[in-house]
């Protein structure tokens, strides 16, 4: 395979992964499809679904991680039954345990209160160290993003009925479960819209689209009672990605985590923006006010500098890779590397797409197969830190290396 015409930015292609529900050994999983390479941004975050139908609408309802988009797609729509139908239809107590629909529990970490306005976080009960596994889960509930729709006000009131239809086939104590969890200022406190509740109390959609966020394709979006527990660092400790060939969300440290360290996600944005717009950001979708350390640093040590310069050259290294001087698209790559180092903000979801451009740039541009090749292998240890070593993408990415020795 030597496939350097793969856009290193598009998402996950897992449209045909929703049928493997039940088995939890990833050295067992065969798929016979092959993934569409690529490295999505932070993966908790959402992008508009690409409508083809020539006649149709597209709302799109955003809030917390959950894009929820309708167009008058017939074929989307009854894929997005049948994810309800195989995802959420279990109603036995024993059923809810067995497939994992309860919160993940473990020796190596626990949900506490963090007295803080962020209220519940986890935190790590063991060292963890760069690359290590967290934890993994099933959604709690999954709900498809697209369904018919004829105008704003109808698209919600659908979404908000499969939301509560999920929630109202799940055992009670899953449902019990959801309730407990954060939400957000907007889906608190108001009693005259669909969620929303006079006196502060959590409700199904309210959880939903606080906690949810976009699976792989685009195609449903997921709720994880123990991945929800995690709270957001502008700078996080963790990683957490669906993992389309195990149907489970999957977190790994993004670096060396300490003995009763909380443990950080991040939210977003998907770009690299300095500390204001950030805040700006998790302000609007997430009603709160950043104070991760990386905030809270905000430019005292040239961050924001480096953050607008990261965002700048990001932009500059896709176009430059096609049509550019390689040596100049190269030495961009290089930058954007050290910058982000230098911002401690080292993370995969940044570092895979910059590292498969170096390996495209090397092939393509300069026809250097040893450059080439350093590239592919470090975009392989980077992904088989943040995504298991057995995920599609790593196995696609040690292929790639194997056909170019
Ligand atoms: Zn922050």
């Amino acid at each position: 395979m030597n496939d350097t015409d793969m856009d290193p930015f598009a998402c996950f292609d897992d449209s045909d992964d929703d049928d493997d529900d039940d088995d939890d050994d990833e050295n067992d999983q065969q798929h016979e499809q092959q993934h569409q390479y690529g490295s999505s941004p932070p993966q908790n975050i959402t992008k508009p679904s690409s409508i083809t139908s020539s006649r149709q609408f597209t709302y799109s309802t955003e809030n917390g991680n959950s894009t929820a988009s309708y167009s008058l797609q017939q074929d989307e729509q009854s894929q997005g039954r049948r994810l309800v139908d195989e995802a959420n239809a279990r109603l036995d107590a024993a059923t809810a345990v067995k497939d994992g629909l309860l919160p993940v529990t473990s020796s190596s970490f626990e949900v506490f209160d963090t007295l803080t306005g962020a209220g519940k976080g986890l935190r790590a009960l063991k060292v963890f160290e760069y690359g290590d596994e967290i934890l993994r889960e099933y959604a709690a509930m999954r709900v498809p993003n697209h369904q018919a729709a004829e105008s704003l006000e109808e698209a919600e009131q659908l979404h908000e009925r499969a939301v509560q239809s999920t929630f109202n086939n799940l055992h009670h104590s899953t449902q019990n479960a959801i309730i407990q969890l954060h939400s957000c200022d907007q889906w608190m406190n108001h009693d005259d819209s669909p969620g929303r509740h006079a006196s502060g109390v959590v409700t199904p959609l309210g959880a939903y689209q606080s906690n949810s966020y976009t699976l792989g394709d685009q195609k449903c979006g997921g709720l994880f009672l123990t991945t929800a527990r995690m709270n957001h660092s502008c700078r996080p400790s963790a990683t957490h990605i669906w993992r389309p060939d195990l149907q489970k969300t999957v977190v790994f440290a993004t670096r060396r985590i300490e003995i009763g360290e909380e443990i950080f996600t991040t939210y977003g944005p998907p770009e690299c923006l300095d500390t204001e717009g950030r805040r700006d950001y998790l302000r609007e979708k997430f009603s709160f006010e950043c104070g991760c350390e990386m905030c809270e640093e905000g430019n005292r040590f040239g961050g924001d500098d480096r953050m607008i310069e990261i965002n700048s050259l990001q932009e500059d290294i896709s176009m430059l890779a096609q049509t550019g001087d390689p040596k100049i698209a190269i030495d961009a790559v290089e930058r954007c590397l050290s910058l982000l180092k230098e911002q401690s903000i080292s993370i995969g979801a940044y570092r895979q797409p910059l590292l498969h451009y170096g390996y495209q740039i090397a092939m393509d541009g300069l026809k250097d197969i040893d450059l080439a090749k350093s590239y592919l292998s470090k975009e392989l240890a980077v992904t088989q830190q943040c995504e298991g070593p057995t995920s599609p993408k790593a196995l696609q990415i040690q292929a790639m290396l194997d056909d170019l020795f």
